[in-house]
């Protein structure tokens, strides 16, 4: 998923605040082009100040995948990283950080895991409700008709 606006953005990003129960967290969200990540290799980044809960989060915009960097691969998703950066504010006391507050190679895979697996698992459930709801419509409509048909 892409998000056409910041408004979109943060939608969602409330959305998952309260899945993840982080709705004590102020977060705000912005699609930035790559020239405002800290660095160029990166499609999201999470900027908190833990003491007032608060944390910005920045989205690469998608007009940057592919000339940001040969690491932004074409299934990029901003739904994805967003999941991905919340879940940081859940792992912030874990330990091995280095001076600058970074994260271990193994907090990555396990915020990045966490964050695909959340987002898949919500598309499909959303996908089932969809059908569900097709299905009710027919039957409902099919039922009508039978209706009509007794009462001739
Ligand atoms: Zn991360």
């Amino acid at each position: 998923m892409v998000f056409d606006s910041d408004a979109q953005a943060l939608a969602c990003c409330r959305w998952w605040q309260r899945v993840l129960r982080l709705q004590d967290w102020d977060v705000s969200v912005r699609i930035v082009s790559s020239a405002a990540m800290k660095t160029l290799d990166r499609v999201g980044q999470i900027t908190e100040f833990a003491a007032k809960k608060l944390a910005c989060i920045d989205l690469l915009n998608a007009a940057d995948y592919a000339s940001g960097a040969d690491f932004c691969s074409p299934e990029q998703d901003h739904e994805k990283t967003l999941v991905h950066e919340l879940l940081h504010l859940h792992t912030l006391d874990w330990p091995g950080k280095d001076d600058t507050g970074g994260a271990t190679n193994a907090e990555e895979v396990c915020v990045d895991t966490l964050a695909r697996a959340l987002v898949e698992m919500k598309r499909k459930n959303d996908g089932l409700q969809r059908e569900n709801q097709a299905d009710e419509a027919e039957s409902d409509s099919a039922g009508g008709r039978e209706n009509g048909r007794s009462e001739r």
